[in-house]
Formats: C-alpha cells, sequence, structure tokens
C-alpha cells in the first residue's frame, strides 16, 4: 500500500491510499480518483512534505501499511528441515553416550556427589562413575575443580 497526497484542480488537498503506483496511475488515467472535498475527478500527486513535530515531541511518521511476513528463504526452509531432524539423531548420539557410560562405569545413583569428591581426594579408587546429583551439587563440584561431564540422560524405551 502507498498513501499518496493528491490535490484536485480546485486546490483541495486529501490524501489517499493506493495498492502500489501503478494502481494510482491506472485510477488517475481514468479519472477514478475523485477529490474527498468536491468530488473533482481531476486529481493531481501533490508533494508530500515530512510531517515533523514541533521541537521535543515525538516526530510523528505516516504508519506504513503493515508488510507481509517475508516468504522463507531456501536456507530457512533447511534449517528448518534440519531442526526437524536433530532430536532423533541427537537422541541416538545421547543413548550411545549413555550405553558407554554404563558399560565403563559405575553407578553411583545419587550418592554422585560424594563419590566423585572422594576419588578426587584420593579416598576411594580412582574409577569412571555416574549417578545423579543437583545442580546445587554440580556447582560445587566444579568450583572444587572436579571434573565431570553433563548429559541429558533419555530414559530408555521412551
Ligand atoms: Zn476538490
Amino acid at each position: 500500500m502507498i498513501l499518496y497526497r493528491l490535490r484536485c484542480s480546485k486546490g483541495h488537498e486529501f490524501e489517499s491510499w493506493f495498492k502500489d503506483s501503478k494502481t494510482y496511475e491506472r485510477q488517475e488515467k481514468k479519472s477514478l480518483v475523485g477529490c474527498a472535498v468536491c468530488g473533482d475527478a481531476k486529481v493531481a500527486r501533490a508533494i508530500m512534505a515530512p510531517r515533523i513535530g514541533k521541537k521535543g515531541n515525538a516526530v510523528e511518521v505516516e504508519a506504513p501499511a503493515p508488510a507481509p511476513a517475508p516468504a522463507p528463504t531456501p536456507e530457512q526452509q533447511q534449517m528448518a528441515a534440519l531442526a526437524r531432524k536433530v532430536p532423533k539423531e541427537l537422541r541416538e548420539a545421547l543413548m550411545k553416550v549413555r550405553a558407554e557410560v554404563e558399560k565403563n562405569c559405575e553407578h553411583v545413583g545419587d550418592k554422585f556427589a560424594e563419590e566423585a569428591r572422594k576419588i578426587h581426594y584420593g579416598e576411594s579408587d580412582k574409577r569412571g562413575i555416574y549417578g545423579e546429583t543437583s545442580d546445587e551439587e554440580a556447582e560445587a563440584l566444579a568450583e572444587e575443580g572436579i571434573e565431570f561431564g553433563r548429559l541429558p540422560w533419555i530414559p530408555r524405551g521412551n
């Protein structure tokens, strides 16, 4: 949409919306654009001056017609397709990691933080362990310089 300021042969000025400049030209040629004040069909485009508010006021801007949402680019479509694909592959990768951990490490359940500390300070045999711990405990472990990794633990058969 395009807003034109128009002026009739009698000098009335008015504004009118058109689909685009071609639509205006077509309607103007066929004298379909009438003056909003007197109905005079002899109208011409007036020069549009930007409306500027008084000093200290916000600048008044003609609100443009809302633009239609742009069609997704091929890249965006590709990204969307990828996003739909990832969860399954990510899931499979995490399941593999889980299987590795279960095979090579000892499950210590919710005593993970306790055991990790014991191993770190040499009170327990050095070995791989896995288990559950709270965010607070995980943070404390990290602060103590204890190495561990965190994984989203995907339940099996789900
Ligand atoms: Zn007029």
